[in-house]
């Protein structure tokens, strides 16, 4: 990408078809190129490309890392990331699974934000235990972290802002701490998607995203991408992905190549509509707290100002109604989806399981309900009359 340029016009022109040499013509958007394997003009070219990919570069000598569609994806994630490499996955959780295993050996010890998504728990007690790697969680702050630092730390593991509650993490003071303690660290960016947040300018070494999210944006994809600044790490990213036979079908690739032209659109109105529907909730008087943190009452509004340059339809609110109300409330309304995902078109609603957030320090462990919204791309005055006349409803047993 030229430095010149804006992010928003490199999507434009990203993954471009190359003209055909006798017609001089080509189509606007490259196609899906799918392919299981690549054939070469001969043995001469064939070395020549294995000897880049052993030396690190992206030159394909098998289809499993996919062609022109997939390396015009890659473009995309790392000008997006600021990154200088991207491995594409088949899902987000499979860029969390990527990028923890790359760095990661056995007797190793894992630092974790408790505000990560939940499955990474899932992994840790799945994999990572069995195979000798220690991961403690703690409350996503420097304090904490180095409380719970051990010699054998190598990894901290960070989600900004966290799932559920949305809480922004000081980004460049916890890649300060991992400098200072020579600890690889990873960062979830699905909420920011490199839009609205960018750990690695912000000191982070790795960001994974999942793709399925907004890049994608239209509830039709499960995607995920692993970018890396630092060759080192990045190399070791590639061994892995390559040992652990990650692939991406050129097709989906293609989806996000599409669907992520338009992100920073839906990005815009979907975070505009949500500040609408805070401001909204704001008036209840049984909500307690609305979790957003370009909202200005959140609790990091101001690290959000800081190191934000955007927002999304992502929120949270507690409600001190009681659970059987809270259900007839999501019952009730009709314009959200009753699911888990977010970064589609579409609104969706999720009664947070207890559960899962009574481990994220922050929640603070009271008796509210929480509600989690993705504002979709509806007219918010209609979604906040669905909210307003869902909410009356609940009250009738
Ligand atoms: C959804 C999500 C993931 C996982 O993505 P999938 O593509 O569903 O596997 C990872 N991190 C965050 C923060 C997410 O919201």
């Amino acid at each position: 990408m030229s430095a010149k340029q804006h992010l928003h016009t490199f999507l434009q022109h990203a993954g471009q078809a190359d003209f055909d040499e006798r017609t001089g013509a080509a189509p606007v958007a490259l196609p899906s190129m799918r392919t299981s394997t690549v054939r070469f003009k001969s043995l001469d070219h064939l070395d020549q490309a294995a000897t880049d990919r052993s030396a690190g570069g992206r030159s394909v000598v098998y289809g499993r890392a996919g062609m022109d569609t997939h390396r015009a994806l890659e473009d995309v994630f790392c000008a997006l990331e600021a990154g200088e490499r991207a491995f594409l996955v088949p899902s987000g959780m499979a860029a969390i699974t990527l990028a923890v295993m790359s760095v990661v050996s056995q007797g190793d010890h894992v630092l974790a934000a408790d505000c990560a998504y939940g499955p990474v728990r899932t992994l840790d007690q799945n994999v990572l235990q069995r195979m000798g790697i220690q991961t403690t969680y703690c409350e996503p702050t420097v304090e904490a972290f180095s409380a719970a630092l051990t010699p054998a730390t190598k990894v901290l593991y960070v989600e900004s802002p966290g799932s559920l509650l949305m809480q922004m993490l000081d980004m460049p003071a916890l890649a300060a701490f991992a400098k200072a303690h020579d600890l690889i660290l990873i960062a979830d960016n699905t909420w920011g998607s490199g839009l609205s947040y960018q750990p690695l300018s912000l000191g982070a070494d790795v960001s994974v995203v999942a793709g399925t999210k907004y890049v994608g944006g239209h509830s039709d994809l499960m995607l995920g991408a692993v970018i890396a600044k630092d060759k080192a790490i990045a190399d070791k990213i590639d061994a892995c992905n390559y040992a652990l036979g990650f692939s991406v079908s050129a097709d989906d690739a293609w989806l996000a190549l599409r669907g992520v032209r338009t992100m920073p659109l839906r990005m815009r109105e979907t975070a505009a509509n949500a500040l609408k529907v805070c401001e909204a909730l704001s008036q209840w008087p049984e909500v307690k707290t609305i979790y957003h943190p370009a909202w200005k009452e959140d609790a990091y509004h101001e690290l959000w100002q800081r190191d934000a340059t955007g927002s999304n339809g992502m929120l949270s609110f507690s409600l001190t109604i009681d659970s059987a109300r809270a259900r007839r409330f999501v019952n009730a309304l009709t314009l959200f989806g009753i699911g888990f995902s977010w970064g589609g078109f579409e609104s969706l609603v999720q009664l947070v399981d207890k559960n899962s957030v009574a481990s994220h320090s922050y929640w603070g462990h009271d008796n509210a309900v929480l509600l989690r919204l993705h504002i979709g791309l509806e007219n918010v005055d209609d979604l906040i009359a669905d909210l307003t006349r869902a909410f009356s409803l609940s009250l009738q047993k």
